[in-house]
């Protein structure tokens, strides 16, 4: 048996192509060319059958009219045989049965009256073509082995008795002609036996070869399948939806076959992960997944998860107005599934989708990504329009990331500019109420004089990449203004996870404490947890590095992504800043039993605490009795430039 028949046990595969099934499909195209080669043998050899009539008038000429008929009755008898058989559909082994009897008809009807002839000597040496029927039996056609064997050795048998019984002859004849015939028999037999034999192993190893091919693209299939599914949902990936635009695009712009793409986001997703928890989240997504599947295969699209809460369709369609249509069924479907939601800050309680159409159109650009991009502003629009809505890309749709167009060459030059300054915040000790630290926060202008929130240049410069030169300049700055002043024992400076990935950041780092003359210990870098900041190698590496240098590493916004847990686990803060909105939910009792929880987890693991965002002394006095080590907040200290901080 066969390696692979031992790994599917008994030669068969659940539910696969097993080798049986491999063989016997083999067998059966087998079968279809031994038919047809009987066919052709059998025409060809009846042919040979009748010419022979020619040496029959010249060797016995008188009995040829005889054998002459002999051979025109049995040619006829044969090949009518043969023909219905294989007009009815008769089985292969039946086609080789009427070959073999044709053959010993052939021979026997033939041999008859020719031994009646009186030219005996003649007919002595032309009995030697007796054994072209023997050949024919094992060599000719390609009988079973054991139905050749069967039908040579009656024509040997056939033989036997007619030079011992029947025809007269010499001794000498009986035995020559007689040795003849049986070496001719075994002979042929054996060779018909090896030739069966090839022709069998030749089956299996074909055979073979086809069940490893198609477990070889079983296995493939399978790969690529994995590869464009997503692991949660099992919904296509972005991946799998990547290749689909792109033969969705060039279908439109050969074919002018118009399609849509939609952008669903499951709406206030991370409130939802924040209040049931990443399971109950998982779990939502998948949920959503299927139900959104399920229209939009029906409408003959292809729905993806394009990351996070967010899916992406899309699907060969005529009109707008049809894609809205369907649409307006995502949205409905989603509804009806009336997951519970109550951490929403609007009315809705229960889990909904904001969708954003785009269509194909004239002025789409030239590349897919305009198309996505159009329906990403639809969705923007769905959102600004309170969520739970289907939005349909509009040119005149607010963008929302234009003013983030005007700030790419800004923050390029923000430096030089002197677009950008740091103002710092105080971080107080609740049990002395003195600030001993205090947090850079970095600031920029426009040329006009306008002020322009971190929360909309960080992102900007993160995604440009001009976040690493104004990292560097934030550090360098707040050493300056802070350290080498001795204002404040620590300063403390929010760095982005695409720092922490540069290579080389620590020992620029470490250039900025050296150049400044002070101590790392003196120097704290904030990180906040991020979905998109996955622990990577080089991160940690780098945090490592930094703590070489004695800097400390803190934990900013804790408890507001969805890694702060698994951050926690991996990497030892010295200090563990929690988001200010636990504070700020502190006036209901679960809102106060969650950041109670959260402080003694932290606690138990033996950071620092600080809780942001205090605005009011009753929060203040609220974490005084929580017993919490330092608080940062408006009510004890607004973010100031380092001239008025010493003034303060
Ligand atoms: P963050 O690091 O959590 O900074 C604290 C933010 O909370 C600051 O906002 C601060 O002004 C604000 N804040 C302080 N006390 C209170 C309070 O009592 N109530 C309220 N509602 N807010 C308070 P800001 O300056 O707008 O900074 C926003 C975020 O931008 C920062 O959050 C930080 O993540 C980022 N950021 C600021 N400067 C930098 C920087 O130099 N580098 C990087 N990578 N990110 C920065
Ligand atoms: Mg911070
Ligand atoms: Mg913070």
């Amino acid at each position: 048996m066969s390696a692979n028949t031992d790994i599917c046990g008994k030669g068969e595969c659940a539910g696969g192509f097993s080798f049986a099934e491999a063989r016997a499909s083999l067998e059966k195209e087998n079968d279809a060319i031994r038919r047809r080669s009987a066919r052709h043998g059998i025409w060809f050899a009846v042919a040979v059958y009748v010419a022979f009539a020619l040496p029959d008038r010249w060797l016995i000429p008188d009995v040829a009219p005889v054998t002459i008929a002999v051979r025109f009755v049995v040619a006829v008898i044969a090949l009518l045989s043969f023909e219905t058989l294989r007009f009815v559909n008769a089985k292969t082994v039946w086609l080789d049965v009427t070959c073999a009897l044709a053959l010993l008809l052939g021979y026997a009807g033939w041999l008859c009256p020719a031994i009646e002839t009186r030219d005996v000597a003649a007919m002595s040496y032309y009995m030697i073509f007796g054994a072209i029927f023997m050949m024919g039996a094992n060599l000719f056609f390609s009988f079973p082995f054991r139905l050749s064997v069967a039908t040579s050795s009656l024509v040997l048998c056939t033989f036997f008795i007619t030079i011992t019984a029947v025809f007269p002859s010499s001794q000498s004849f009986k035995v020559a002609f007689g040795l003849f015939y049986v070496s001719c028999f075994v002979f042929t037999s054996f060779v018909n036996w090896r030739l069966n034999a090839e022709r069998q192993k030749v089956l299996h190893n074909a055979a073979e070869a086809r069940h490893q091919q198609w477990e070889a693209t079983e296995r493939g299939r399978a790969l690529l399948e994995l590869s464009h599914t997503d692991y949660l949902t099992g919904i296509g990936n972005r991946r799998a939806l990547d290749r689909r635009l792109d033969e969705c695009w060039s279908e439109w712009t050969t074919q002018h076959r118009n399609f849509s793409v939609f952008l669903i986001d499951v709406d206030f997703f991370k409130r939802f992960n924040d209040r049931y928890g990443h399971l109950e989240g998982d779990r939502c997504l998948t949920v959503v997944a299927n139900a959104l599947k399920g229209v939009v295969e029906a409408s003959e699209g292809m729905i993806g998860r394009y990351g996070g809460e967010e899916f992406i369709v899309v699907m060969p369609i005529d009109t707008p107005k049809a894609a809205m249509i369907v649409a307006e069924r995502i949205r409905v479907e989603v509804e009806l599934l009336a997951i519970a939601h109550d951490e929403r800050p609007d009315d809705t309680c229960i889990v909904t989708v904001s969708v954003g159409v785009a269509f194909t159109r004239e002025q789409s650009g030239e590349k897919v990504e305009r198309l996505v991009r159009e329906a990403d502003l639809a969705l923007y629009s769905a959102k600004a329009s309170g969520r739970n809505c289907i939005r349909h890309f509009d040119p005149a749709l607010p963008r929302p990331h234009d003013s983030a167009g005007k700030l790419v060459p800004l923050l390029a030059a923000a430096i030089d500019r002197k677009l950008v300054s740091l103002v710092y915040q105080p971080i107080f000790d609740v049990t002395n109420e003195k600030a001993r630290a205090v947090e850079a926060l970095m600031r920029l202008r426009m040329p006009d004089g306008t002020a322009v929130s971190p929360k909309i240049f960080i992102p900007v410069a993160e995604r440009t990449g001009a976040i690493l030169e104004l990292g560097r300049w934030a550090i360098e700055t707040a050493c300056r203004e802070i350290l080498m002043t001795d204002r404040m024992a620590t300063v403390s400076v929010n760095v982005s996870p695409i720092q922490l990935r540069s290579p080389g950041f620590a020992a620029s780092v470490a250039d900025i404490l050296s150049g400044c003359g002070v101590s790392g210990s003196r120097l704290a870098l904030e990180v906040t947890e991020g979905l998109d900041m996955d622990m990577q190698s080089e991160v940690l590496r780098c945090i490592t590095d930094l703590r070489t240098l004695g800097v400390e590493i803190w934990l900013d916004d804790f408890g507001s992504g969805f890694a702060g847990l698994s951050w926690l686990r991996a990497i030892e803060f010295q200090t563990v800043k929690v988001d200010r909105t636990f504070l700020h939910d502190c006036s209901t009792p679960r809102g106060l039993t969650m950041l109670t929880d959260m402080i003694a987890l932290i606690r138990n693991r033996g950071n620092t605490i600080v809780v942001e965002g205090v605005e009011t002394e009753a929060q203040l006095s609220l974490l005084k009795g929580l017993r919490i080590d330092r608080v940062q907040g408006f009510h004890m200290g607004m973010p100031v430039s380092a001239e008025l901080l010493n003034a303060a």
